[in-house]
């Protein structure tokens, strides 16, 4: 990897390190989501990089893609089971990392078992590795605790500008497998519930990505479509930052109308599917040639 892109994706993970640190202090009972998602975000901006997607904030039963729009009331409740998850991108070179809570403190199961397998999956990776053996560390951890890794949630590669680009990372053990190579940047996350073990897609969707030029019929559409092209390209972004182009029910019918036609894609709030807790631990790793640095661990900026 040139020394550039490294160091940029070294910057971008301690940033969103340092801000999950602070993030997490601030999840307590009673406070917004929005409050928090409007932190994260600013702080971002205020430490010189730019968010890579909308601050997931999802609780208990809801997996992931849940980001408070700006109309949002929903505040922490004692004894949730919070899933932070934040990305950072400095000139396109992202970091991904996501924690889970107990608001109002307190052990639990679930975290511990998603950490552990974050923990030991990041252990053995190294060139020549295969993803699905990474896959079977990670449901062997979590079947240790009684419970199962969530088998339709997905690590990932990064690469520059882009959150999901080739190869996907299990959470269970899988037959086949792509094997690992130096340079590689990979999000490692695995999921742990006391559920069914599959998440399934809600009706409602928050968090949207630009896909193509489309004809469109509202001028609502027309404009939004052309904003969040100059503005977030191909990365994700939040029914909340376009909130201040359309008043709110032209909003939903335009980005209803950039869905149905293509030119947007819509992330779906992905919900475990009996409804059972949900716990996530996310680190952004680079291989080197004999194992794997961690980007998004603390240090100082
Ligand atoms: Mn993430
Ligand atoms: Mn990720």
């Amino acid at each position: 990897m040139e020394e550039e892109a490294h160091d940029k994706y070294l910057l971008a993970g301690r940033i969103a390190a340092r801000v999950m640190e602070q993030a997490l202090r601030k999840i307590k009972p009673g406070r917004k989501l929005l409050e928090l998602a409007n932190f994260v975000e600013s702080e971002i901006v205020e430490l010189g990089a730019r968010p890579a997607f909308p601050v997931n904030i999802s609780v208990n039963e809801i997996a992931a893609h849940y980001s408070p729009t700006a109309w949002d009331s929903s505040t922490f409740e004692r004894g949730d089971l919070v899933k932070l998850d934040i990305g950072v991108h400095i000139d396109g070179y992202i970091a991904d990392i996501a924690r889970s809570v107990v608001v109002g403190g307190g052990e639990n199961e679930l975290i511990r078992a998603s950490e552990e397998a974050l923990r030991r999956a990041i252990e053995v990776i190294k060139p020549g590795v295969k993803t699905s053996e990474i896959g079977a560390i990670v449901e062997k951890t979590i079947r240790s605790y009684g419970l199962k890794p969530v088998e339709n949630l997905t690590g990932h590669m990064l690469s520059r500008y882009s959150l999901h680009s080739g190869i996907t990372v299990p959470n269970v053990r899988t037959r086949h497998g792509d094997m690992l190579r130096e340079g590689d940047v990979l999000a490692i996350e695995p999921f742990a519930t006391s559920g069914a073990g599959r998440v399934v897609d809600e009706r409602e969707a928050i968090i949207f990505r630009y896909l193509r030029d489309r004809p469109l019929r509202l001028k609502e559409s027309r404009i939004i479509l052309g904003y969040v092209k100059d503005h977030f390209g191909a990365l994700p972004f939040a029914e909340r930052w376009i909130a201040h182009l359309a008043p709110r029910h032209r909003l939903h019918m335009a980005l209803r109308e950039l869905a149905y036609s293509g030119a947007i894609y819509a992330y779906k709030i992905l919900r475990e599917k009996q409804r059972a807790p949900v716990a996530q631990a996310e680190h952004t790793v680079i291989v080197t040639n004999d194992g794997c640095e961690v980007t998004t661990r603390r240090e100082e900026i």
